[in-house]
């Protein structure tokens, strides 16, 4: 389903990513793990369309995606700061997506009362962003971030500002959520325990290039090279 076929990015003299390549099952929690500075960020802002590829191609559900905006693409993104606009309530900010699809009053309706019961979230409806404990808020992001129903959701750090207890909650749901969906997640973090809890696959990065990509186990067990084994073995 998706295919990153030698994808490179260069800021000036900085090569953020060199020719990555992957190919990645419909339905799996990815997690792209690595130290800061890596790239992965930019692989993300990249596959939603934020930031144009230098080189290589990025294929979605089979189709040639490189030169598409971000509304043309079947993808959605839930950045590290929330970005749940403050001067909307969870409500407007969950239609404010499905506005843009085009999709009419009931419709909108129709798909508000869906997405709130999953995620239980009726009780925020007419709240704003500042009314809304930090798990809340993440929460509402993700629901947003659902609603219009992307192939491919995109999770930079989503859980990097919580604290420890509240992490491991919204942790599991995200999980939860990922199952019932059978949408493909890919998920960043530089936290090696929540990647392997969290992830079917994950990637493990460096200076822009991919050192390893395999499951958890595999990681584990039978790290690819003293990077990967060392990153992995860390602790916090
Ligand atoms: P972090 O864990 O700190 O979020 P990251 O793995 O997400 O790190 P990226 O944001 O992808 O890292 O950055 C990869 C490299 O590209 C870094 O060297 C960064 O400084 C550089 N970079 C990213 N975005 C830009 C930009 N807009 N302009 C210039 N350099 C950039
Ligand atoms: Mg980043």
């Amino acid at each position: 389903i998706v295919r990153l076929d030698g994808i490179s990015k260069r800021f000036g003299k900085t090569t953020a990513l060199h020719e990555l390549h992957l190919s990645i099952a419909p339905g799996e929690f990815v997690t792209f793990l690595g130290p800061s500075g890596c790239g992965k960020s930019t692989t993300l802002r990249l596959l939603g369309g934020f930031e144009k590829t230098d080189s290589g191609r990025i294929l979605l559900e089979g189709k040639d995606v490189t030169a598409l905006p971000p509304n043309k693409r079947n993808v959605n993104m839930v950045f590290q700061d929330y970005a749940i606009f403050p001067h909307m309530t969870v409500a407007q900010n969950m239609a404010f997506g499905l506005e843009l699809k085009g999709l009419d009053r009931a419709a909108i309706d129709r798909r508000l009362n869906e997405i709130m019961s999953f995620l239980e979230l009726e009780p925020f409806a007419g709240r704003y962003a500042s009314q809304l404990s930090g798990g809340q808020r993440q929460r509402v992001a993700l629901a947003r971030a659902l609603a219009p129903d992307p192939a491919l959701l995109l999770l930079d750090e989503p859980l990097g500002a919580l604290d420890a207890k509240l992490r491991g909650q919204v942790q599991i749901e995200l999980k939860a959520i990922q199952r019932q969906t059978h949408k493909t997640f890919f998920f960043v973090t530089h936290d090696q325990d929540e990647a392997l809890t969290m992830s079917d696959r994950i990637v493990v990065m460096n200076a822009g290039r991919v050192e390893q990509d395999g499951t958890p186990e595999e990681l584990y067990f039978r790290p690819a090279t003293r990077f990967v084994a060392e990153f992995i073995g860390e602790t916090n």
